[in-house]
């Protein structure tokens, strides 16, 4: 074994002697049960650690994690962890949590090819290309940032929309939904104050966010839909897809 990762166990071994010497039974309590609060669905980039960023212990979030943070109602690793999420520990809170600067947003929204993961990118691409109206006008480097924004916005929808979600609030327990995004450069989060709590919210809560991105003027082409709301329904590429 190489000399870094002797480093990791030797900081494993610190950090696990300082943690019991700061609260005594830390690891004993956590070894019987897990119940934390909060759910965190983010993107893989080691820059946006969950737990760091929000100050949170061991235990106190449970976390999933891909690339661009994408829930797809296909992917059953990202549902089965909602369902335990839901079901079983019962977060009150789901936070879909995207960043500025995200690699696999820059690529879904510049074209960019960078092997399979192309076609999980595409589900951004497909954000993209349901708003491009209110993205296609802004200069190339503010056109990230808002799809970094919307792409999380979009999620949330979508794990609003799932079948876990669904049945939850059909049984009246109290679980919500949130959208954040981090910047990498400041280390903050922003409330994207897309948060839903039941389903007659989630239409409204998706539309009204998603107003707050200005459209461009009118796109020359007829196979462009000009309608005000042809983008802000839920669900696949809008209407006037090319
Ligand atoms: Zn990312």
């Amino acid at each position: 074994m190489n000399d870094h990762l002797q480093d990791l166990l030797a900081n494993n071994r610190q950090w696990a002697e300082t943690t019991k010497q700061r609260e005594p039974g830390f690891f004993t309590r956590l070894a019987q049960q897990q119940s934390p609060r909060y759910m965190w669905i983010g993107c893989a980039d080691s820059r946006v650690p969950a737990n760091e960023i929000t100050g949170l212990d061991p235990g106190e979030v449970f976390v999933h994690r891909n690339v661009a943070n994408v829930v797809v109602h296909s992917d059953l690793n990202a549902l089965s962890t909602i369902q335990f999420a839901v079901e079983h520990i019962k977060v009150k809170h789901i936070i879909v949590v995207g960043h500025y600067g995200c690699a696999g947003v820059r690529a879904a929204m510049r074209g960019i090819r960078v092997g399979l993961a192309d076609n999980w990118l595409r589900h951004v691409q497909d954000v993209r290309l349901r708003h491009r109206r209110r993205l296609d006008h802004l200069p190339p480097d503010q056109q990230e940032d808002i799809l970094c924004e919307m792409n999380v916005i979009e999620q949330v929808g979508n794990v609003a929309l799932s079948t876990v979600l669904q049945d939850a609030w059909a049984r009246g327990q109290a679980v919500s939904v949130h959208g954040w995004v981090y910047g990498l450069s400041d280390g903050l989060l922003k409330d994207l104050k897309v948060s839903m709590d039941r389903p007659e919210s989630v239409v409204n809560v998706f539309g009204e966010a998603i107003k707050r991105y200005p459209r461009g003027p009118a796109a020359v082409s007829a196979d462009f839909a000009d309608d005000e709301n042809d983008d802000i329904s839920l669900g696949s590429p809008g209407a006037g897809s090319p």
